[in-house]
């Protein structure tokens, strides 16, 4: 049986043919070297990113950690048509119990992550912090078409490993991802100012060929000794696009000076790579006085009115931290 496809497959735009040098941040950068049958995206993330993390005022490895989950989220939900929606989210035993990123097509961000201050301990990876659970990415796009879900076993490893996991057993697509998130730190009039930035790859062998497709487990499995492995042999051009892939730095992620179509030619400019237009993003919530006020209305009456203090109803958006604010007969409550 074949699971139904996120569709996270690239549409052949036309391409750019003098690719601009300048960086551009908050984008998806699509991107093909046709010679070696590879596909990919490339996500910057700037002033969107920051100003979803900064919100929140987290940690530092929570905003990392969350950081990591939105440029996932980017790389696989930034081929959605029309007002399709992708959500990634994490349940886990760790200190970041939870976290969801909610992509709206084309592109709109939002995302938070709920974690229990006092489990957090220096030097955790997204691993440590995630622990045991699960991933799940949902699509949904919209009331006419079927909800599609793909879940993943957390087991302590990271992101990366959980989206390497899926592809290997769901896809069936030979992928590889790359994310990076950093602190920047700027000298400016009134002192130095920190920002978050965030770049991530996905690169993707998807040959005419389909046993060309062929790929080496991620677990060996735990044969008795003496047993031979059974060895499955990749593909030349998937070995080569692997070994590329894996010499980007974090720091060429997330580099601000270094543009997209730069970073892509410094990897694949031996072989060719066509870069496609930028699909942007920005960090947008979706939430309304109006919503609040229907979700206050869906509530039980006693359930309301224990909802008021000092005289009035506050409710905070997770995603945004706005603050809506209702009178108590404006929420219902008699
Ligand atoms: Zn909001």
């Amino acid at each position: 049986m074949t699971p139904p496809s996120p569709d996270i497959k690239i549409a052949t735009d036309t391409p750019i043919r003098a690719p601009s040098p300048v960086p551009v941040d908050d984008a998806v950068l699509p991107f093909e070297v046709a010679s070696l049958d590879l596909r990919g995206r490339l996500t910057r993330l700037g002033p969107g990113l920051d100003d979803i993390l900064t919100k929140h005022d987290y940690p530092p490895a929570v905003g990392k950690l969350l950081g990591e989950a939105i440029v996932l989220a980017t790389l696989l939900g930034s081929s959605l048509k029309f007002d399709g929606r992708f959500i990634l989210q994490t349940q886990t035993d760790g200190p970041v119990s939870f976290l969801i990123v909610d992509f709206q097509a084309p592109d709109r961000l939002r995302a938070y992550a709920r974690f229990d201050a006092g489990r957090l301990k220096p030097g955790q990876d997204s691993g440590a912090l995630l622990g045991h659970g699960h991933l799940a990415m949902t699509i949904d796009q919209g009331p006419d078409m079927s909800r599609y879900q793909g879940l993943v076993a957390l087991e302590g490893g990271t992101l990366e490993d959980a989206a390497h996991e899926y592809f290997l057993r769901s896809e069936q697509i030979p992928t590889k991802v790359r994310l990076a998130v950093g602190e920047e730190w700027r000298g400016g009039g009134d002192g130095p100012r920190h920002t978050w930035r965030a770049g991530g790859m996905l690169l993707q062998f998807l040959p005419k060929a389909p046993e060309r497709a062929r790929q080496a487990d991620l677990h060996p499995g735990d044969a008795p000794d003496g047993v031979v492995q059974h060895t499955v042999e990749e593909d030349d051009a998937w070995v080569e696009g692997q070994s590329l892939i894996a010499t980007v730095e974090d720091v060429e992620l997330i580099d601000p000076d270094l543009s997209g179509e730069r970073l892509l030619y410094r990897l694949f400019h031996e072989r060719g790579v066509r870069v496609f237009a930028p699909l942007p993003l920005r960090a947008k919530c979706s939430c309304s006085r109006d919503a609040v006020s229907a979700m206050l209305a869906s509530f039980a009456p006693g359930d309301r009115a224990e909802m008021v203090q000092d005289g009035k109803v506050e409710v905070t958006c997770e995603f945004c931290s706005s603050v809506y604010e209702f009178t108590p007969s404006e929420a219902g409550v008699e």
